[in-house]
Order: C-alpha cells, then structure tokens, then sequence
C-alpha cells in the first residue's frame, strides 16, 4: 500500500464546457479507516455524464459537489483494510467514492463483487447504473413489442449500447444514432442493430430517420436531447413511448435554448413521454441485476469499454464524453490488481 494519497478536487464550478481549471489534483495522507469503515483502494474509476450537473450549484435529484471537496464517483475497487466485519482484506467492492488512490467508507455504503461472475469492471457497466438505467427506462417507460420499431440516440455509449441490445432481444427493429463511423460499424456488425446514423455527417437526419424506419417510430429512447430529439420526435407512431433518460446535448449549455414546440406531436399521436432517473427503480434494481448478469453470462449482451490510464487521466476521460471519445463504457484505471 502506498502512502500517498492522489485526490481530483472540484477546483471552481465550469461555467460551460468544463476545463483543467474546473478540476485540481492533491496529495493526501491515505486516510485511517475508522470503526464500521473500510479503506479502498480504487482499480477503476466510472466518468458519468451525469456528473456534469452536479459540478454546478442548480438545484436538481441529487445534491451537488462542494468546491474544494473531492469529486466522487462510481469505483471497483479493493479492500486494503477493513474495520468492519462484513469486509475483509482483498475482497472486491464497488461504491460512490472520491477519486482518489484511496478512500476510507462505512462498509453499509459497498458493495462486494465477485470477480469469478464477470470481469470486476462491470459493476460500473452492465450489470452497475448504465445497465439498469437501459434496463428500466426502456423495459419499464418504452415497453418495447416484438416488431417494433426502438430508435436510441447516444447509441454507441454505455447506455445506449445496452438499450439496443435489450430492444434486439425484445424481437425490435433497432436503430441507433452515433457519432462516428467506427461506432456505427461496431453497433452494426457486432451487437446486430439494423441501422445506425451518423448524426454528425447526415445531410438530413430527419430524411435519414425515416429511411430506415419504414414503419414510423413507437420507442424512443433519448439519451442526448437537442436536434436528434426534434427530428425523432416528429416521426414518432400513434401511442409511441419516449424514454427520456438524457439530454448531454445540453449539459453544458449556458442558456436554455428554443427548440421546435413538439407538444402538439405528442398530443395528435397520443404519446406517452416520461423522464426517469434509475434511482427510482433503487427496489426492483436486485431483479435488473440478475436479468442483466444472465444476458451478460450467455452473451446475450456484449459490451466495450474505453479506458483511460491513471487517475491524472480522469478530468480528460471525464471532457471525453462531451467529444464522443468513447465507444462503450468510458472508464479510468487507476491501479493494477496485484
Ligand atoms: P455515454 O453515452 O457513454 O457517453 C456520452 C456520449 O454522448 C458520447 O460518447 C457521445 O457519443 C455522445 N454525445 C456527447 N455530446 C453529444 C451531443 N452534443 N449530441 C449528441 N451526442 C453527444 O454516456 P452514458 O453514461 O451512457 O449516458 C448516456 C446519457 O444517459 C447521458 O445523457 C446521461 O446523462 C444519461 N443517463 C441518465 C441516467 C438516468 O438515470 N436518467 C443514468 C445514466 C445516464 P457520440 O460520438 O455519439 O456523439
């Protein structure tokens, strides 16, 4: 075990696009774990959009981050030291921790994973909060039949790539919306979707949509928001169900922008449309863990990941999901498992 102890400090709230200058690096003693605490050491670190809304001070579902505190995260990581008896040392576990080398958390706030399921990382994807956020939002809000057409927009990203996956398994016609021409490859040749657009070199994405939706739009499953959403929107069937889990179009908007008025679609085609956080699914998540980890296991569902190395690499992996950077699950290594 090292003695030192790296932090990523919310230096100052971003106004926009984040920067170095939103994030600062410490070095810390490595903390003592107290009675009914366990000290972490951190294996992988998950970069989540979501984090973007808690580095500003708007009032939303979870509290923000506190300048000069650490930024905390999504981590699997290995008990170094445990002061409480559920834990002990080696075990794997996951949790909301800073990121940092290490950190010293009550043992009721991890959990232990099993490394001979599934590869430890995971915890963070398939079978952790991008895996039941796709699970949720488009089981529970899309219901998606067999035969129908489910359009997802951030298609090649963590979540998406799940989402599409599940609709295929639900007998769908899938389409997906991705930034690049790698990722459409891998959408299509590897996990089966039947189309994929490139948002970003479409001439046309309406035209492009309803090209490769001959039969019109009955599942939308939004994860980006901004002109995707309009022209998915405007396509959508009678009784369509929209899934609006995310809008990282917006994210780091410094005005809210006027977009088409899309409430009369809705209206005319009877549309349900309902935004969710997976954190009201907190009940059922054992059920979508283990409907997950079975899928995972007969490879029902495959998945990639984009990895970073080293914890210095985080603020960038972090600026990464604004650019695109990842295929799959975007995540930083921060030490290896010896
Ligand atoms: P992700 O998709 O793995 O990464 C973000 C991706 O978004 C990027 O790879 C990029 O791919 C795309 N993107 C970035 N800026 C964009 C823009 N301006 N327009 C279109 N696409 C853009 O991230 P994730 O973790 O799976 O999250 C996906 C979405 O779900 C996010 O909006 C996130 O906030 C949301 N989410 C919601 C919940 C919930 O509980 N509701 C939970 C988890 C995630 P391209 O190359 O395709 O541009």
């Amino acid at each position: 075990m090292g003695t030192k102890n790296r932090q990523v400090l919310l230096a100052e709230r971003p106004k926009g696009m984040p920067d170095d200058s939103t994030f600062k690096f410490v070095e810390t003693e490595v903390p003592e774990p107290k009675d009914g605490e366990v000290l972490v050491r951190a294996l992988y670190l998950s970069v989540d959009p979501y984090m973007r809304g808690r580095m500003s001070a708007a009032k939303s579902y979870v509290e923000p981050f506190e300048v000069g505190k650490a930024l905390i995260g999504g981590v699997v990581g290995k008990v170094v030291k445990s002061n409480d008896p559920n834990f002990i040392e080696g075990d794997y576990v996951t949790g909301m921790l800073k990121w940092a080398d290490y950190t010293a958390a009550k043992g009721k706030h991890l959990q232990k994973i099993d490394p001979d399921v599934a590869p430890i990382t995971t915890a963070l994807y398939v079978t952790g909060m991008p895996g039941l956020t796709a699970y949720f939002g488009l089981l529970d809000i899309g219901k998606p039949q067999a035969g129908e057409t489910v359009v997802v927009s951030g298609a090649a990203g963590a979540v998406g790539m799940v989402v599409g996956q599940i609709a295929k398994l639900k007998g769908c016609r899938v389409v997906g919306i991705a930034g690049s021409d790698e990722k459409i490859a891998y959408l299509k040749n590897e996990l089966g979707f039947d189309e994929v657009i490139n948002y970003k070199t479409t001439k046309n994405i309406r035209e492009d949509l309803k090209a490769a939706c001959p039969k019109g739009i009955d599942v939308y499953f939004d994860n980006v928001g901004g002109e995707i959403t309009d022209a998915v929107l405007s396509l959508l069937n009678f009784h369509a169900r929209v899934a609006l889990c995310g809008q990282i179009a917006h994210y780091n908007d410094t005005e809210i922008e006027k977009g088409p008025r899309v409430l009369p679609y809705l209206l005319t085609r009877s549309v349900l449309l309902k935004g969710f956080i997976v954190s009201n699914y907190d009940d059922q998540a054992e059920e979508g863990v283990k409907q997950l980890a079975e899928w995972l296991r007969e490879g029902k569902i495959k998945y990639k990941e984009t990895i970073y190395e080293g914890l210095e690499n985080a603020p960038n992996a972090f600026l990464g999901l604004f650019r695109g950077d990842n295929l799959g699950k975007m995540l930083v290594k921060i030490a290896d498992d010896k």
